[in-house]
C-alpha cells in the first residue's frame, strides 16, 4: 500500500503521476507532475519511473531521481537533453529486439515487459527490466510511461546458473561412464549416452522409452533390483554393487554400479541416481582366476579348494536329510613307475584319461576332484545304501581297468580305494580324507585293484603307525638305531665280509625289526637320516676289522630308493670312505629291483658315479622284483644276491632249484659275482655251490651280530 505524503500534488493524467517536489527543489527534468500519495516512493524508488516519447530515439520527457543510480546520468541530463535518450542508453546489441517488443506492444494496446542490457554513465553495462505500457499525453502525443528496475545481480546469477547448469550436463552428456537417475518403480528418469552405449542402445531417449523395468527387463537375476534398493534404504547407497544385465541385443554383460537416494525436504524418495560401469572384462578374468583357483588345471577336474566346498555342501544337504556322504579315496597303482618308464607327458595323458573316466562312471550330482599327483577323491552325497555305494566302487574299479593305449603301449590300470562315511567315520573333510586314505592305504597292502571301507581297527593301525613314527624321529636324533653285521663265507666257509643290517632297540617299542619300521622310514623320509647313519657306522666299523688271509674284509649297506634320488649320494658315499678310510671297494651297497624300475636312466647315472669311486654295487633280493633283463646288461653292477625265499629249500632240488639255478646262471653270463641269502642248512649250502653260487649267508654261519662281537668272531676265523 502506499503511503499518503504531505505536500504532493494530485495527477493530472496518465497511471502514473510525478510528484513536483520533495525537498523544495523546482519540479524541473523530474516532470510537471506529481502525486502527493506517493511521492515519497518516487523520489526513493530503486530504479527509474519515465515517461518518453514514442519515437525511435525515445526522447525522455520525465524520470524519477533513481535514474541517477540506474544510469549515472541526473534527471535534468537525461529530459530535454540532445544528446540523452531511453534509445541512447540502449546497448547496441540490444537495440532492434527492445524496439521490436515496444512497437508490438504499442500495436495491441497491451503492457510490454522486456530485459536489456543499457549502457550507463561510466560505460558499465547494467541489465535492466523495462515494464511500461503506451498512451497519449493532454497534448494527444504518443507516449510511453514505463519503470526500469536494475535487475543485473539477479541476470548475473542467471547466467551464472545456466553456465553451470552447462557444464553439468556436459559433464553428464559427454562422460564415458554411464549416469542415470531411476525412479522406485524401475524406469529410468535420464541417461546419458555412455549408459546408453553400454547397454546397446542408440540413444539415451531410447534406452528410457524401451526400458519400462529395470528389475525385469536389465537385470539377468531380478532379485537385483531388490537388492540394490534394500541396500540404498539401508546404507543410503551401494557400492561397486555388481550384476549380471542384459543388453539391448540380447548379449550379457557384468556391470559395476554406485548409486545413492535423492530425497526431497519432506523426506520422500524422489530418485535413485548413480554411475555404471562395464567390468565384464575384469569379471571375466576373475572367473578364469576362480576357476583356476579351484580347479587343477590338467585334468580340469576340481581340486581340493573345492573339494572342500563340495563336502560342506553334501554334508548339509544330509544333514537336512539325514542320510550319508561316501567320501573315497583313490590311489593309482603303479602310477610312479609308469611315469618314470614312460615318461611324464604319457603320466599327464593317463591322468586325464582317468579323470575322464571317472567323469563318465559318477552321476551329476557326485563330484571328483584331483587330490594331488595320482589321487583322486570322489564324494557322493545321497547314497541310498552301502549296496549302491559298493556297485559305484565296482564300476570305477573296472572303468579304470580298462585297457588303454599309451605313449604305444597298451595298458592296464589298477587303483585302490579307501572309502570313508560321514557321519559314521568322521564329521569334517581333513578327517573323511584321513580316514579314506586310511582305508585305502589298507587296500593297497592286501592286493592293488581293491576298495576298502574304513573300521575302527585300521584307525588303531595308524594311531600305531603314528606313535612308532615319532619315537623313530628320536631313535634318529638321540642315535639310539644301532647297526648289525651278518657274516658273508665262500663255498669253503671263509669269511669274505658282512652286511650291516640297522637295529633299533626301543625303550617303549622292544626290539623293532627292520621289516616294520624300514617301510614307514621309507614313506616318512626318516630313511635318509637312517641310511646316513648305517653308512658311516658301518665304513668305521669295516675299517677297523682285522685283515683276514691278508685282505681286508668287505662290509655290503643296504640302500634305499629315496636315497637313490638323493643328489648328494655319491657324495656322502665318498664323504664316508674319507672319513673311516675304508678301501672303496671293500665297500658293496645293496640296491633292490624295484629301485632299478623307477626311472632306469637316472639310477644308471648314479650307479654310475658311485662305481667310479671304485665301490662295488649288489642287487639284493633278486627274483622276487620285476627287473627287465636288458637292464641288467646296462646297470654298473657286480653282485647278485639270490632272494632268501629261492634258497629256502632248494636242496630238495628239482623246481625249487630251478630258480637259484638260473640267477646262478643268467649273473655267470652276466660276469657277476653270486650271493646266496638266508642259507640255514648245509643242504642248501651244497646244493647252491655245486651249481657256481660264489658267497653265502645265513643263520647257517651267523645270525646278524652286534659290532662289538664282530671282533671275537673274526679272532675265532684266525685261529
Ligand atoms: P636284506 O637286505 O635282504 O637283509 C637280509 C635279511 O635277512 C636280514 O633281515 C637278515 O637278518 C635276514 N636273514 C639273514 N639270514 C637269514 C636266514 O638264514 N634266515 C632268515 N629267516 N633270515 C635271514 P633284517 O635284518 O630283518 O632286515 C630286513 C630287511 O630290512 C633287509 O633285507 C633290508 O632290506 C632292510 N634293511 C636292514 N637294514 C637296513 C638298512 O640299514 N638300510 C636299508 N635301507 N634297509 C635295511
Ligand atoms: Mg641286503
Ligand atoms: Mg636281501
Amino acid at each position: 500500500m502506499l503511503a499518503h505524503q504531505r505536500n504532493c500534488n494530485v495527477p493530472k493524467a496518465g497511471f502514473l503521476a510525478w510528484p513536483a517536489q520533495r525537498t523544495g527543489r523546482a519540479l524541473g527534468a523530474l516532470g510537471p507532475l506529481a502525486m502527493p500519495a506517493m511521492s515519497t516512493l518516487f523520489f526513493n524508488l530503486d530504479g527509474m519511473l519515465f515517461r518518453c516519447l514514442v519515437s525511435e530515439w525515445r526522447s525522455l520527457l520525465s524520470v524519477s531521481p533513481g535514474c541517477r543510480d540506474l544510469t549515472g546520468y541526473t534527471a535534468e541530463e537525461l529530459v530535454g537533453g540532445t544528446n540523452l535518450s531511453l534509445a541512447s542508453l540502449l546497448h547496441p546489441e540490444d537495440c532492434a529486439a527492445v524496439r521490436g517488443t515496444i512497437l508490438a506492444a504499442l500495436d495491441t494496446g497491451v503492457r510490454y515487459c522486456m530485459e536489456y542490457r543499457i549502457v550507463c554513465r561510466d560505460g558499465e553495462v547494467k541489465w535492466v527490466l523495462e515494464r511500461g505500457i503506451g498512451l497519449r499525453d493532454d497534448a494527444g502525443r504518443q507516449i510511453i510511461e514505463g519503470y526500469l528496475e536494475d535487475i543485473t545481480d539477479r541476470v548475473q546469477a542467471q547466467i551464472q546458473l545456466a553456465e553451470t547448469e552447462l557444464r553439468y550436463r556436459s559433464i553428464f552428456e559427454n562422460s564415458v561412464i554411464g549416469m542415470f537417475q531411476s525412479s522406485e518403480n524401475g524406469r529410468y528418469l535420464a541417461a546419458n549416452q555412455a549408459l546408453a552405449t553400454l547397454y546397446r542402445y542408440p540413444t539415451p531417449e531410447a534406452l528410457i522409452s524401451s526400458l519400462a523395468d529395470i528389475a525385469t527387463g536389465l537385470y539377468v537375476d531380478r532379485r537385483r533390483r531388490d537388492d540394490f534398493k534394500r541396500l540404498i534404504q539401508h546404507d543410503g547407497l551401494v557400492s561397486h554393487f555388481e550384476s549380471e544385465v542384459l543388453c539391448r541385443d540380447g548379449s550379457r554383460i557384468w556391470i559395476s554400479e554406485n548409486a545413492h537416494a535423492v530425497y526431497a525436504p519432506d523426506g520422500a524418495l524422489l530418485y535413485y541416481e548413480g554411475t555404471v560401469e562395464d567390468v565384464t572384462e575384469r569379471h571375466r578374468y576373475q572367473s578364469v582366476l576362480q576357476h583356476q583357483s579351484t580347479h587343477d588345471p590338467l585334468t580340469g577336474l576340481p581340486n581340493r579348494n573345492l573339494l572342500q566346498d563340495r563336502l560342506e555342501q553334501a554334508v548339509q544337504l544330509a544333514q537336512r536329510q539325514v542320510s550319508k556322504v561316501v567320501l573315497a579315496f583313490i590311489d593309482l597303482d603303479n602310477f610312479k613307475v609308469i611315469n618314470d618308464s614312460l615318461g611324464h607327458a604319457a603320466g599327464d595323458e593317463l591322468l586325464i584319461e582317468i579323470a575322464a573316466r571317472l567323469r563318465q562312471v559318477l552321476r551329476g550330482v557326485d563330484t571328483v576332484a584331483r587330490y594331488g599327483g595320482d589321487e583322486f577323491v570322489l564324494i557322493m552325497g545321497d547314497q541310498a545304501s552301502c549296496e549302491d555305494t559298493r556297485h559305484l566302487l565296482e564300476r570305477v574299479l573296472s572303468s579304470i581297468q580298462e585297457p588303454l593305449a599309451l605313449a604305444g603301449h597298451a595298458l592296464r590300470i589298477n587303483c585302490s580305494i579307501g572309502v570313508s562315511v560321514y557321519p559314521d567315520d568322521a564329521q569334517d573333510l581333513d578327517s573323511l580324507l584321513r580316514v579314506a586314505d586310511v582305508a585305502m592305504y589298507h587296500a593297497k597292502k592286501s592286493g592293488k585293484g581293491q576298495y576298502h571301507f574304513y573300521t575302527r581297527d585300521l584307525n588303531q593301525i595308524v594311531q600305531d603307525r603314528f606313535v612308532l613314527e615319532s619315537a623313530l624321529q628320536s631313535a634318529i636324533e638321540r642315535n639310539e638305531l644301532t647297526v648289525v653285521y651278518q657274516p658273508k663265507v665262500d663255498a669253503a666257509s671263509r669269511i669274505k665280509g658282512f652286511e650291516a643290517l640297522v637295529r633299533w632297540n626301543s625303550a617303549g617299542h622292544g626290539l623293532v625289526t627292520p621289516d616294520r619300521f624300514i617301510p614307514l622310514a621309507e614313506e616318512t623320509g626318516q630313511i635318509l637320516a637312517i641310511g646316513e647313519q648305517v653308512l658311516y657306522a658301518a665304513c668305521l666299523a669295516a675299517a677297523n676289522w682285522p685283515l683276514i688271509d691278508g685282505q681286508t674284509l668287505s662290509v655290503a649297506v643296504n640302500l634305499s630308493a629315496r636315497q637313490l634320488k638323493e643328489p648328494r649320494l655319491p657324495a656322502m658315499v665318498a664323504d664316508a670312505l674319507l672319513v673311516s678310510g675304508l678301501p672303496p671297494d671293500c665297500l658293496e651297497l645293496e640296491i633292490t629291483e624295484s629301485m632299478i624300475m623307477g626311472d632306469v636312466e637316472h639310477t644308471i647315472h648314479v650307479l654310475k658315479s658311485i662305481k667310479a669311486l671304485g665301490v662295488r654295487i649288489a642287487v639284493d633280493d633278486f627274483g622276487t622284483g620285476y627287473s627287465s633283463l636288458s637292464y641288467l646288461q646296462r646297470l654298473p653292477i657286480d653282485t647278485l644276491k639270490i632272494d632268501r625265499s629261492f634258497v629256502s629249500g632248494c636242496d630238495r632240488g628239482g623246481k625249487a632249484m630251478a630258480i637259484p639255478h638260473a640267477i646262478i646262471f643268467l649273473g655267470k653270463t652276466l660276469d657277476l659275482y653270486i650271493v646266496a641269502e638266508g642259507v640255514e642248512t648245509e643242504a642248501e649250502l651244497a646244493m647252491l655251490s655245486v651249481c657256481g653260487c660264489d658267497e653265502f649267508q645265513g643263520y647257517l654261519f651267523s645270525r646278524p651280530m652286534q659290532a662289538a662281537a664282530v671282533a671275537d668272531y673274526l679272532q675265532g676265523c684266525l685261529s
